[in-house]
């Protein structure tokens, strides 16, 4: 279950997980104040300056961790919205904080301490995931799921990578971050024609629809998530679900549709203490 907890929103299931932190941002607790970044925008490059945006990696960081860490283990990336997910080290930490960016993708994987990968959105979806492997120790993962990356299969990736870690499938717990619902994501029809064609007119007959009372094709980026984690060997029980939608709750995260674009980003962070 999601449950609220002060400035975040938190998985009960990635609580399960010993030795892990997480949480996934709101608009609320940060430093921005320009009206449309205000106030916990984690990007550059959208109005404010580089110094807030450290500032507010730094609270998310230090919010996370309770303490323990700061924006200087954070990672960021350039996100392309590609399947792309990269294994992080502590090697890795500060990377898009102090440190320029490193290679570009949408996802991340560790299974070491001291680094927090973060995975940003604004209607898209930012999902975690955390395991245990044999030996206790955990690893864990942040994606960014556009629509693109989410029929790519970029949740699938980021278990195979989990797996090629070292974690075992069983223990996998995944949260579905906030993002635009199936109640706001209208699509065109080309929308339709290119999911049939990246993933199949079966997978693009259940998640893309016309809700009762709408009149345009909706697509339906939780229930494709949570369809391919399932597939992935990820049980229907171990997969949160948060009931938000970031376009309705433009007041509470940043939303791209509600804004017209002009908007800053939250985001998903986990970490292993
Ligand atoms: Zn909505």
């Amino acid at each position: 279950m999601f449950y609220a907890d002060g400035i975040l929103r938190k998985s009960s299931l990635i609580d399960e997980i010993p030795g892990v932190f997480h949480g996934f941002s709101t608009r609320m607790g940060g430093k921005s104040t320009l009206s449309h970044t205000a106030s916990l925008n984690l990007s550059h490059n959208l109005g404010d300056p580089e110094d807030v945006v450290r500032e507010n990696l730094d609270i998310f960081a230090r919010t996370l961790s309770d303490g323990l860490y700061g924006g200087e283990t954070t990672v960021t990336l350039h996100q392309i919205h590609s399947a792309k997910v990269r294994v992080l080290t502590r090697d890795n930490a500060g990377e898009g904080y102090s440190l320029p960016r490193g290679e570009d993708g949408d996802g991340f994987v560790t299974a070491e301490a001291g680094v927090i990968p973060i995975a940003r959105a604004a209607d898209c979806v930012p999902i975690l995931l955390a395991g245990l492997r044999e030996d206790g120790c955990p690893v864990v993962s942040a994606v960014h799921a556009g629509w693109r990356g989410t029929v790519s299969g970029i949740a699938a990736e980021a278990v195979r990578q989990m797996l090629a870690l070292g974690c075992e499938l069983p223990t996998i717990r995944a949260a579905i971050g906030p993002h635009i619902g199936y109640c706001c994501y209208e699509v065109g029809a080309d929308f339709h024609e290119t999911v049939c064609g990246l993933r199949g007119a079966d997978f693009a007959g259940r998640h893309i629809t016309i809700p009762e009372g709408k009149a345009k094709h909706h697509a339906d980026l939780t229930s494709m998530n949570a369809d391919i984690l399932r597939e992935s060997g990820v049980a229907a029980e171990k997969i949160d679900i948060s009931p938000d939608c970031t376009m309705c709750m433009s007041d509470v995260y940043y939303s791209h549709r509600a804004t017209g674009g002009k908007r800053g980003v939250h985001g998903g962070g986990i970490g292993i203490r």
